[in-house]
């Protein structure tokens, strides 16, 4: 399996940056996002590393949807958002800061005016810790 020792996301797959995790297997990986855009905000990535949508092999886009999938029910079951976006970026003018690809489950709120373009906004760790033990519970 193809890995990239520069890879911020490959580093977390080899545990040699943590994450609080909320879903594995053999294909696939999904924790929370430290900076979440809303409550909740979950990534889940192919455990192959693929710079973005261009590059991804089929077999490991279809393994990284259905965890998505796997882990959207996990969310909605734990949060109850009033609405979920599936998301994925390319390139710098889509927001791509990550260069290994990797689906965000964005929870939603009616009016919450989220700006597809977020900032990145260090969340409390202790917050997103619970959080994900929580949706683990489900999954
Ligand atoms: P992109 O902008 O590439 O679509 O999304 C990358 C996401 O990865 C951002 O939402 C960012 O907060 C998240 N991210 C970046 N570095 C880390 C990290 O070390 N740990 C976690 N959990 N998320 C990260
Ligand atoms: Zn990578």
């Amino acid at each position: 399996m193809s890995t990239d020792p520069d890879c911020i996301f490959c580093k977390i797959i080899a545990g040699e940056i943590p994450c609080f995790k909320v879903y594995e297997d053999d294909n696939t990986l999904a924790f929370m996002d430290i900076n979440p855009a809303s409550e909740g905000h979950a990534l889940v990535i192919p455990q192959e590393h693929a710079a973005d949508l261009h590059r991804v092999s089929d077999h490991a886009i279809a393994a990284t949807v259905t965890s998505a999938k796997k882990v959207a029910a996990a969310i909605d079951a734990t949060l109850h958002p009033e609405g979920l976006n599936l998301l994925q970026c390319n390139g710098p003018a889509a927001a791509q800061s990550v260069l290994h690809f990797h689906m965000h489950v964005l929870p939603r709120s009616i009016g919450d005016d989220l700006k597809l373009n977020w900032g990145l906004e260090p969340g409390d760790m202790d917050a997103i810790g619970a959080l994900a033990e929580s949706i683990r519970a489900r999954l």
